[in-house]
């Protein structure tokens, strides 16, 4: 059965793809087998994530971005992840993405995630879904995050280009940035810009990028220019890349091309420079190590669920007459033999 779902799905199979993400949605046994088979015709697909508050207007974004691709005669797939919310399923869907000029059309599959996988948890499993769609054939992937939060984060952190969409106002998200709970983006999207605090939010932001020691954005994209790396980098390998800042109208497709030529010049950059290959190894080092830690955890708990030493070991920790670092170290010791 799986082997023609995985057939199906590499068809390009929408049903297929449906009834894929659903099985690694519910982390079902099947779910992982399907990945492991299609695995190896993966990589193809362009991934782009894009994080920020709601109600900036990313799924109007996302929705004018899906035309574009389509009139330039590419396949999209869309997913949008809603790690606070598990009712963002089935027929919410149509309220949250405003694509629904798209669900007609076959070059589109859209989809929503709220469910958190038993093991490894939605990041994964948003990882997986985005896996499947690429197998599937989609020259574009848009993975949608609300919030940005950690668990945003690292959903978004799996995408090839990182966009960061704000609106004028949104004061949090630039102190988000500032606080370094986000690493600076691929991409800053100043959206709603017929707002009159647009400029104000965009020197703010480029005082933002400056102080992490990167070049400042324009939002008129100039050349990827040589720059030291910043401390904020952390190896997402963005060093001679300049994070342009793009002011759109999306409810009114304004900006949407000069959006369309930026993210396709840092596909470019990321390809020229190599970097698309070291972030992607780093990606899927951190989820090879994601997925064997819940999994080593799953066990440890597993064993120890009726286990008499660890319950004394634990009443010792009550007891303050262990601290937990050492009753760690005991633990482990005695799982090595
Ligand atoms: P998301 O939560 O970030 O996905 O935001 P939505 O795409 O759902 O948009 C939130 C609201 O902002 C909707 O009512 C949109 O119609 C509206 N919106 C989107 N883009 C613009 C824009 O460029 N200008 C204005 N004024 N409103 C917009």
């Amino acid at each position: 059965m799986t082997a023609t779902l995985a057939q199906r799905l590499l068809d390009g199979d929408r049903r297929a793809l449906a009834r894929a993400i659903t099985l690694v949605e519910d982390d079902r046994p099947e779910g992982w087998e399907l990945v492991r088979e299609i695995y190896p015709h993966t990589g193809n697909a362009a991934v782009y994530g894009f994080t920020g508050p709601p109600g900036v207007g990313k799924s109007t974004l996302i929705g004018a971005l899906t035309k574009a691709r389509r009139e330039a005669g590419r396949t999209v797939g869309v997913l949008s992840i809603d790690p606070s919310s598990p009712f963002t399923q089935g027929a919410l869907l149509g309220d949250r993405i405003r694509l629904t000029e798209h669900f007609l059309d076959h070059g589109v599959f859209i989809r929503s995630m709220a469910n958190r996988g038993a093991l490894g948890g939605l990041s994964e499993a948003a990882l997986q879904a985005a896996l499947l769609l690429d197998a599937a054939g989609r020259d574009d992937v848009f993975v949608e995050t609300v919030g940005v939060g950690q668990a945003e984060i690292d959903i978004i952190d799996h995408a090839d280009t990182i966009v960061l969409v704000l609106m004028p106002g949104s004061g949090d998200s630039i102190q988000a940035l500032k606080a370094g709970v986000m690493e600076i983006p691929d991409i800053i999207v100043i959206n709603k810009a017929d707002h009159p605090l647009t400029d104000t939010m965009v020197r703010e932001i480029r005082g933002v990028l400056s102080l992490a020691n990167l070049n400042d954005g324009s939002e008129k994209g100039s050349a990827p220019t040589d720059t030291p790396g910043g401390t904020r980098e952390r190896g997402r390998g963005r060093a001679s890349w300049r994070v342009p800042i793009v002011k759109t109208e999306a409810a009114h497709s304004r900006g949407v091309e000069e959006l369309i030529e930026r993210l396709d010049e840092h596909r470019e950059h990321i390809l020229s420079e190599g970097t698309l290959q070291e972030r992607r190894g780093r990606n899927l080092r951190n989820e090879v190590l994601a997925i064997a830690a819940a999994r080593m955890r799953r066990r440890l708990e597993d064993e120890l669920r009726e286990d008499a030493d660890f319950k004394r070991l634990l009443e010792e920790v009550v007891q303050r007459r262990l601290d937990p670092a050492s009753a760690a170290t005991a633990l482990l010791e005695r799982h090595r033999g």
